[in-house]
């Protein structure tokens, strides 16, 4: 081949990919090897190009070695880890030109070398002979002492990124610590003053109601007072929120234990919440509540944590929607995901309740993490705080609560992975006393 002669591709689409993380390389390689009909796909760094190989296949790679994150010797020593990659030529193009360089990177697993400023009178020729299986080699001596160096690099980047993550961990977990008490603190400081708001909040509409004045006026002061309660009742479930999950945080739920109808107090969290006083259509419907046998537990506690899972029931499904609770024992404990599990393990058999909704669903990918703290799945911008509105949400604090009350039980909560539509979580509480 020569210069004046530049390479046609044997069939139409060669493949190349080209992974650099400097944008006017990657155009001008890709004018450059587009004008010789070649296909050209890019990558702007070493895991990006990892991804793009491994679905792609191309015929012939061209890697920078120069790039954040994973280099090209580190990017290239994985995709020959990779059976679909083993094959293809990998060639460096790299402004690396110091003496052992082609060394290093035909050791870390390149079958060739250019280096940069890429000519481009001779590039599509150099492209052409890789393809064509031209592999640069090291005699076995030479490729050995550099692939020593290699590992020896390879594990002093290890060694620096694992203590530039223990260092972030650190960090991030003072930061977190700080953000824990400060919001303990918050809410331990807003709970005097709401207490005292609330009373005088209900003794203001209850006065206002015998005082003779228009229970039905708008801007009255029946209304007002009204307004002026549930605003601060809402308040309160919020701080109370605050205060349940830092209990759960620090381990220091305390449960009274008693013999508790699973039943009686299903029923009681869901006309607690009376989605129809709300002007919600929704069909409810129950199934082997009557019948469930007492376990040890705390009422108001449980009460609270199958109030979040009916909340959030009614809040994602949509008017003219259903949701179902069913409860049965079960001889032997379910299966249950291993991040739902207390810390005390599950050995025997206890009450399943399941609560399913016809609502919106929940994408597989959030079934996890909407137990974290804090965790919505919609975005926050769109916020409202109803407890029964279609769509209305919270802080994300439901359910990270409701597992803390069912884990402290000796119990777990989870979401059913194979409803759909809609949603079910399953409860899981063991009979007798979890201690
Ligand atoms: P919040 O108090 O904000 O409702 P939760 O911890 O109770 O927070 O729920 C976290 C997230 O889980 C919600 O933002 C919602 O997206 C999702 N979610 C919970 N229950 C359901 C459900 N029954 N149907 C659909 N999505 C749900």
């Amino acid at each position: 081949m020569t210069q004046n002669q530049p390479p046609q591709p044997a069939r139409s689409k060669i493949t190349v990919l080209y992974i650099d993380d400097d944008p006017q390389n990657r155009t001008l390689v890709n004018r450059l090897l587009t004008s010789y009909g070649y296909k050209i796909l890019e990558a702007a760094n070493g895991l990006d190009g990892l991804a793009v190989a491994q679905q792609i296949q191309p015929d012939l790679i061209l890697m920078d070695i120069n790039m954040p994150g994973l280099d090209g010797h580190e990017t290239t020593t994985r995709m020959r880890g990779i059976p679909a990659l083993t094959h293809t030529p990998i060639v460096a193009v790299t402004a690396r030109i110091t003496r052992g360089e082609r060394e290093l990177a035909l050791a870390s697993g390149c079958d060739g070398y250019i280096p940069k400023p890429i000519d481009i009178d001779t590039f599509p020729n150099l492209i052409a002979s890789y393809l064509h299986g031209y592999r640069d080699n090291l005699p076995p001596d030479v490729h050995r002492q550099y692939l020593g160096q290699y590992s020896q690099k390879l594990v002093e980047r290890l060694e620096g990124k694992i203590v530039e993550l223990e260092t972030a961990h650190k960090k991030l977990q003072k930061i977190d610590k700080i953000k824990s008490d400060f919001i303990t603190l918050a809410a331990h400081e807003l709970r005097t003053p709401i207490t005292l708001i609330y009373g005088f909040a209900r003794l203001l509409q209850l006065r206002a109601g015998t005082n003779g004045a228009d229970p039905t006026a708008e801007g009255g002061l029946v209304d007002l007072s009204g307004r002026i309660f549930n605003s601060v009742d809402r308040l309160n479930a919020t701080v109370n929120d605050i205060l349940n999950i830092a209990l759960v945080e620090a381990d220091e739920m305390r449960l009274s234990r008693e013999p508790v109808s699973l039943g009686q107090i299903i029923m009681a969290a869901m006309k607690e919440l009376n989605p129809a006083k709300n002007n919600r259509i929704l069909t409810i419907g129950y199934e082997g509540l009557d019948t469930l046998p007492a376990i040890i537990g705390d009422a108001s506690r449980l009460q609270l944590a199958f109030w979040n899972l009916f909340s959030n029931a009614v809040k994602y499904t949509e008017d003219g929607g259903s949701v179902f609770v069913k409860g049965r024992v079960v001889d032997t404990p379910p299966a249950i995901p291993a991040s739902a599990l207390p810390p005390a393990p599950i050995k025997r058999g206890g009450v399943l309740v399941s609560v399913k909704d016809s609502g919106i669903g929940i994408n597989p990918a959030d079934h996890q993490q909407i137990f974290e703290r804090f965790y919505v799945v919609a975005d926050t911008a769109y916020h409202s705080s109803s407890k029964t509105a279609f769509g209305g949400g919270g802080m994300g604090l439901g359910l990270a609560i409701t597992r803390g009350i069912i884990n402290a039980h000796g119990g777990a909560v989870w979401v059913n992975p194979q409803t759909s539509p809609g949603s079910t979580f399953d409860v899981f509480l063991p009979l007798g006393d979890p201690h």
